[in-house]
């Protein structure tokens, strides 16, 4: 048996404000993107005697292990086996891919799940990098824009864990333009038992809206993208901003708990992880962050990690 396998990271949001419910059912998003050396690794394990496929699914099976790994899909539900899919039909109609050998994918995950920290849409982008490794090695190799476009038909933030790095993101967070960002950051991420559902939380931020709790947007980021070219922690946590963290507190009293209990800790900023419940505290070094954590972990209610940022978009492991 050979192996393919590909890392992806988790990604933070310094930014995201929630526009208008939109007809497609989505909100307008603009968001800044910073990635994180919290990752996941997803391996394609392929042998010369599993069968030769024409149709359908070239996935035989799914294994997970590592971080929540218990509350991962193992069947096609799975984003990673959605994306390698989702190649194989490009390839299919494009390249005139007829036969593949069929593939089992194992997932490595570091990454919470239903965390706010974009795991699944990560397993899909390291999916993708490690389907094409295979699917190039007996058909051309096809540009990074193709495989974005892939990843955005997979969900909203895969476009940016392919890739990585500091971006903002616009439309439903898949349209992305590189922002200049100087130095390392430095994060401690607390992790909660129970996950939250992306759709609940933007469902109970409309609801916040609609009951005309003076919930606004904040869609400017210039004061951000400034502080990120100064490189400084202090200027970044200051503008560090989440439109659902009001949603996210309302469903959760342990979030503000532990937003409390981390700036009390002497983090710079506390800010919920996308649509939650990760909490992520900026803090102003390592040795600070490693700080804030042992305090934080203390009575062992609650895992974490130190994270740092920005980190690099998907990419094979040799
Ligand atoms: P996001 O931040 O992108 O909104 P999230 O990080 O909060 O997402 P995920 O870890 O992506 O959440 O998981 C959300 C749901 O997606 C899970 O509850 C699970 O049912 C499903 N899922 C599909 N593929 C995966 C995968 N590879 N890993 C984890 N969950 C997956």
């Amino acid at each position: 048996m050979r192996t393919i396998s590909a890392r992806a990271h988790a990604k933070v949001n310094l930014h995201l404000g929630v526009g208008d419910l939109r007809e497609d059912g989505y909100h307008d998003l603009t968001t800044v993107f910073q990635s994180l050396s919290l990752s996941d690794t997803v391996t394609l394990e392929i042998g010369p005697d599993r069968d030769l496929v024409v149709e359908g699914s070239i996935v035989s099976g799914l294994s997970a292990t590592g971080l929540d790994a218990a509350s991962v899909p193992t069947d096609d539900s799975n984003l990673a086996w959605r994306a390698v899919d989702k190649l194989v039909e490009y390839y299919r109609t494009h390249h005139g891919l007829a036969e593949s050998r069929s593939v089992h994918i194992q997932i490595h995950k570091g990454i919470p799940t239903a965390g706010g920290m974009a795991g699944g849409s990560a397993d899909a982008a390291a999916a993708l990098v490690a389907a094409h490794a295979f699917l190039s090695e007996t058909h051309p190799a096809v540009p990074m824009s193709v495989l974005v476009d892939i990843a955005a038909e997979l969900g909203s933030d895969v476009p940016f864990t392919l890739r990585g790095g500091t971006m903002l993101g616009r439309g439903r967070g898949e349209l992305l333009t590189p922002l200049l960002s100087r130095g390392t950051y430095h994060w401690v991420l607390v992790f909660f038992r129970e996950g939250l559902s992306t759709p609940r939380v933007f469902a109970e931020l409309d609801t916040l809206r609609e009951q005309g709790t003076s919930l606004g947007w904040s869609m400017e980021t210039d004061d951000l993208a400034k502080a990120l070219l100064s490189g400084e922690a202090r200027q970044v946590a200051a503008h560090l901003h989440n439109d659902l963290e009001a949603p996210v507190r309302q469903l959760r009293r342990d979030v503000d708990r532990m937003r409390e209990a981390g700036l009390e800790a002497g983090a710079l900023r506390a800010v919920v992880s996308g649509s939650g419940p990760t909490v992520a505290f900026l803090c102003e070094s390592e040795l600070h962050a490693r700080d804030v954590l042992d305090d934080l972990l203390a009575d062992g209610a609650y895992s974490g990690t130190v994270a740092h940022g920005p980190a690099k978009g998907a990419h094979l492991l040799t």
